[in-house]
């Protein structure tokens, strides 16, 4: 039998394929964050899983309903769990005044996470030189399932409508990167600002460091409990392949952010998303997570997933072993640390459904209480 997190690695990087697409909620293609993905219960963690990915074509797991209504993931036609979606949310039948589906505006991650992208575009994305080689911030705005930018107004509206039908509890904003200093700030405070107006969520917000560290004290007061700049990859060498835009501001300059955000939001309050697979090793990620736990940022490891449409869409995820020699030592550095995700008020480090991380906190925090048990 398989673990949870075992089975949860071998679905994240090898995906899954449905015997009915029509299975669970609609799963998102393109946009930023998971996207080819569905959201799928298992054991009681929510995880994303990809199933519109070229591997996941390929994929051993076959995600079924029998006709009882039962859901299972089979593995070469064997039963290996048994699984259960996220309804769809109400919060998806509404629209603003204006005419604006909500779904357009945020839509939930995981479980219970609204996640939004506040603008819906990159100054990295514009030519092919510069752009994320996994992101694929354009197309879902070119498809027409989203709006470029959303206001603080139709964020406050979407909050308060996503709280009451739906009983989220924590909400992600993330942002394109603008072509200004504050690399978004401005526009991430004025949307918390507004939301906590209409409704009481915590919210992490996601950016690039911004120019001036005094922003972070700025966002706190807007009301961002947690706040994420996002390495993506170690290295400078695979940060300049994969990342040519985004890898002009320099890894040193990450590490100075961090150390200044996190006396503003706290401890284990400010993250980072690693893409393991692109090219950096294990030794290379781990090393990486000791000074970023040093300095009271939490290291959230997530597997690369190919982005169908993207320039990386035929470059191969890592294994489900790669997952899993970087996700035990890291979950008992983040323990040892006292930044497990149970700590994080919002985000993506609390969600986790991206990464297997949160399943081997749990194993780990379940053997310490089974231990002290008298
Ligand atoms: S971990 Fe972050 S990106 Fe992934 S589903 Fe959760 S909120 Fe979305």
């Amino acid at each position: 039998m398989l673990s949870t997190e075992t089975l949860i690695n071998e679905l994240q990087t090898k995906g899954a394929r449905l015997a009915d697409p029509r299975i669970g909620h609609a799963s998102r293609r393109g946009g930023a964050g998971p996207s080819d993905h569905k959201a799928l219960t298992i054991e009681g963690s929510t995880v994303m899983v990809p199933v519109h990915t070229a591997p996941a074509f390929e994929s051993p797991f076959l995600i079924e309903t029998a006709p009882s209504g039962r859901s299972r993931i089979l593995r070469d036609g064997v039963e290996v769990a048994e699984v259960s979606f996220p309804e769809r949310p109400r919060f998806y039948h509404l629209s603003t005044a204006d005419g604006v589906p909500y779904s357009k505006i945020a839509v939930l991650h995981g479980r219970d996470v609204l996640a939004t992208t506040v603008l819906q575009s990159c100054v990295r994305y514009q030519s092919r030189t510069k752009t994320c080689q996994f992101c694929a911030i354009g197309q879902s705005l070119a498809a027409g399932r989203t709006i470029e930018r959303k206001t603080p107004g139709q964020l406050a509206e979407v909050a308060k409508a996503a709280v009451a039908l739906d009983g989220v509890r924590h909400m992600v904003m993330t942002t394109g990167t603008p072509a200004t200093p504050d690399r978004g700030a401005l526009m991430l405070a004025e949307s918390a600002a507004a939301i906590k107006a209409a409704v009481d969520l915590p919210i992490e917000a996601q950016s690039e460091p911004p120019d001036d560290y005094r922003w972070f004290g700025r966002m706190r007061d807007a009301g961002i409990e947690s706040y994420g700049m996002h390495l993506e990859a170690i290295s400078e060498s695979v940060r300049k392949r994969i990342m040519p835009g985004k890898a002009q501001v320099s890894v040193e300059t990450y590490y100075e952010a961090f150390a200044a955000a996190v006396p503003v939001f706290g401890q284990g309050q400010v993250s980072t998303y690693i893409l393991a697979g692109l090219g950096d090793g294990v030794a290379d990620i781990l090393e990486a997570c000791e000074r970023l736990v040093g300095l009271g940022v939490y290291p959230f490891v997530v597997p690369f997933v190919p982005i169908s449409g993207t320039p990386l869409e035929s470059h191969p995820p890592p294994s489900a072993d790669f997952m899993h020699e970087i996700l035990a030592p890291l979950a008992q550095m983040l323990r040892d640390g006292g930044l497990t995700s149970e700590v994080v008020k919002a985000g993506c480090a609390k969600c986790g459904a991206c990464s297997a991380l949160s399943r081997y906190e749990k194993r780990l925090a379940d053997q310490a209480s089974a231990d002290s048990a008298p």
